[in-house]
Order: structure tokens, then C-alpha cells, then sequence
């Protein structure tokens, strides 16, 4: 089949892609939409993300929809045709850690574009029914894909359990730090600031409900007085995210870190960090949030597609990844239409 494999840094071409291993007790499906997430950027800048590397011809792609293509989705409630959302994780189920309710840390989790995994930035996806979600009407191949995206939001707003009007701060306003700022304000956040670097997503927080957007940490430190917020989502993919989510949060507040950094390392200041009294969390992935984030969405608490902002066939994806890496042309986030190309 047809697929976008990347051999190398920076390295991406459409070729023939071939499945190993058997498709037992999975279900075929047409691959409809993929969307281009910050990880793969570290795997088409860094050719990995620490131990997961890049070894041979390799398959991206975990933000995905496809189109049920075998007669036995029926029998799993997913009659053929049926448009799904395709969770990219396989948790094993019975570790400590999934049995202990956080399948987000299984260390056996089988993730789909995560090496040695092949992704789904191809024609045909074989996926377990158990990771398969119908939508409700309305939703297109688009929302669906995206839905994984706004998980990761969902879950990180989670761990920072956001007290009723506390004040928060996003850092970094790509694709997921966009749907924090939404998701921390249905969670009940008061006043949201937003750090940006960039003019173009500030502007795109500000249109999504962020009460104020800043430029710099002491910017964002001068409109609270010095204080600081209650609370910080960073996700940025810059070693300097965490040590400016940490700059700007109270005395005593939470940082919760979602960004995966360049060069797969960060430093903190130790005495800013010690003195504050920080609690720091690290959100992993997610576990189970894929009917919340269709009800957040379908409800029209959050809106999905704003960071949906360039459109690409599979043929052209090589342009989709350039214009991502280097953050051309206000884009948020890309989307690759794998059968047939859409507007
Ligand atoms: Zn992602
Ligand atoms: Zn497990």
C-alpha cells in the first residue's frame, strides 16, 4: 500500500509500505485523515524522541480517522462504512499500571507511529475494535483525527485539577497548548494568560478565550503583579518551556509539563523552582478520555478545528512537515487527507 515514510532527519517520501505480524482480531480500516502532531516534528527534526528512534523506513502518524473496510466490523458495532476515531494505544491490561487505572504509563502499550509501531500516514489501518469510536453527527474525518490532540489536553487538565477560578497560564500556543487554554476553561479556570513567542498564535489564544496573551515570562509576571498564576500548562516543544512555566507560577503553585523538549532534555533553576515550592507534574499521553473529548466537542465547549490550518494530500506531506518544522504561513497544525483530498 501506499504511505508516507520518512528514512532519515528530515528524510520523507511516498512509497510502498508492507504490514508484518498477522491482523488478527483487528479491523480493517481506509486511513481518511492524519494530523501532523508535534512528536512527529521530533522524529522528522531529531529522527527520535529518546529511546523510540527512527531505524529503518518508518511510519508516522497517531492523530487518525479512517473508515471501516471489513465486513466484520458488524459484529463490533462498526458496520463497514462507518467513520471511526482510532485511539493509537494498545494498553496491555493487565500491569501494574494499567490495572491500577493509569494505562497512560503501561510500559508494554503497543502506540501506533511511535518506532518500532508503524503509524497510520497510510492507505489501510488494521486497528482492535476496543479502540474504535463512532461519532456523533456532524463530526468528519478532521474532528476525528483531532481528537487525540484534544485528549492530551484533557488528560493534562486532569492532573492539574484546576480549583474553580484559579488562574492559569498556558505556555506555548501550538495545537495542544490551544486546547489547554479551552479545556482549563470548561474545568472552571478564572483568568487565562497565554506565552507565546509567536504574534500569529497569540493572537489565535486570544480568539480561543485567553484573557491575556504575553510575549515574554516577564511580561506575563508585570500583568499579575509579580505573582505569578495558580496554575501552568506548558507545551511547548522548547527546553526552555519548563523553565518559563516555572517562572511564572505563584509561590506554592503547579506546573504541569506536556511539551516534549528538543534534544530530549531541560534544566530547571534550582532555587527559583526549591524557593517557589513548586508541584511539578509530567503528563504522559492519556488514558481513557476519548468519549469525554467527543462530548466536549459535540456540546461546542471546545472548539476542535481552529488548529486545523493547512490541508495537504499525502502526496504533498513532505510541504506539510517543512512548513510545520518552521512555522511558516500561521500555521497551528496540518492535515493530511490519505484517500482523497478535501476542502
Ligand atoms: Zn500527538
Ligand atoms: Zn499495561
Amino acid at each position: 500500500m501506499k504511505a508516507l515514510l520518512i528514512d532519515a532527519p528530515g528524510k520523507l517520501r511516498l512509497g510502498e509500505f508492507e504490514e508484518q505480524g498477522s491482523h488478527e482480531g483487528r479491523l480493517r480500516l481506509r486511513v481518511q485523515a492524519v494530523t501532523v502532531c508535534g512528536s512527529d516534528l521530533h522524529y522528522y527534526k531529531e529522527g527520535g524522541i529518546g529511546s523510540a528512534v527512527v531505524r529503518e523506513p518508518f511510519v508516522m502518524g497517531h492523530e487518525f480517522s479512517g473508515i471501516v473496510d471489513d465486513e466484520r466490523g458488524e459484529e463490533y458495532g462498526f458496520p463497514k462504512g462507518t467513520l471511526v476515531a482510532v485511539d493509537p494505544a494498545e494498553f496491555c491490561g493487565h500491569c501494574e499500571w494499567c490495572e491500577a487505572g493509569h494505562p497512560n504509563l503501561c510500559p508494554n502499550v503497543q502506540f501506533a507511529g511511535s518506532p518500532p509501531v508503524p503509524g497510520a500516514m497510510r492507505e489501510f489501518f488494521w486497528a482492535k475494535p476496543e479502540t474504535l469510536f463512532k461519532l456523533p453527527l456532524g463530526f468528519d474525518a478532521t474532528d476525528a483525527a483531532l481528537l487525540e490532540p484534544l485528549g492530551i489536553a484533557i488528560h493534562a487538565v486532569d492532573l492539574a485539577k484546576i480549583r474553580l477560578g484559579a488562574s492559569v497560564a498556558i505556555v506555548g500556543a501550538g495545537a495542544i497548548g490551544l486546547y489547554l487554554l479551552q479545556v482549563a476553561r470548561v474545568a472552571g479556570a478564572g483568568e487565562i494568560h497565554a506565552l507565546e513567542p509567536l504574534e500569529y498564535r497569540r493572537q489565535k489564544a486570544k480568539e480561543l478565550g485567553a484573557d491575556a496573551v504575553h510575549s515574554t515570562p516577564q511580561e506575563l509576571l508585570a500583568a499579575t503583579k509579580g505573582r505569578g498564576t495558580d496554575i501552568v500548562l506548558e507545551a511547548t516543544d522548547s527546553p526552555q518551556g519548563p523553565e518559563d512555566a516555572c517562572a511564572v507560577a505563584r509561590i506554592g503553585g503547579k506546573v504541569v509539563l506536556v511539551g516534549i523538549p528538543d534534544g530530549d532534555r531541560f534544566s530547571l533553576t534550582a532555587s527559583q523552582v526549591r524557593r517557589k515550592g513548586l508541584t511539578i507534574k509530567l503528563s504522559r499521553r492519556m488514558g481513557h478520555v476519548y468519549p469525554r473529548a467527543i462530548q466536549l466537542v459535540a456540546s461546542e465547549r471546545v472548539n476542535l478545528r481552529a488548529v486545523a490550518t493547512h490541508k495537504f494530500r499525502l502526496e504533498d506531506a513532505a510541504q506539510a512537515f517543512v512548513l510545520q518544522a518552521e512555522r511558516r504561513d500561521g500555521v497551528i497544525k496540518s492535515v493530511l487527507y490519505i484517500q482523497q483530498p478535501q476542502d
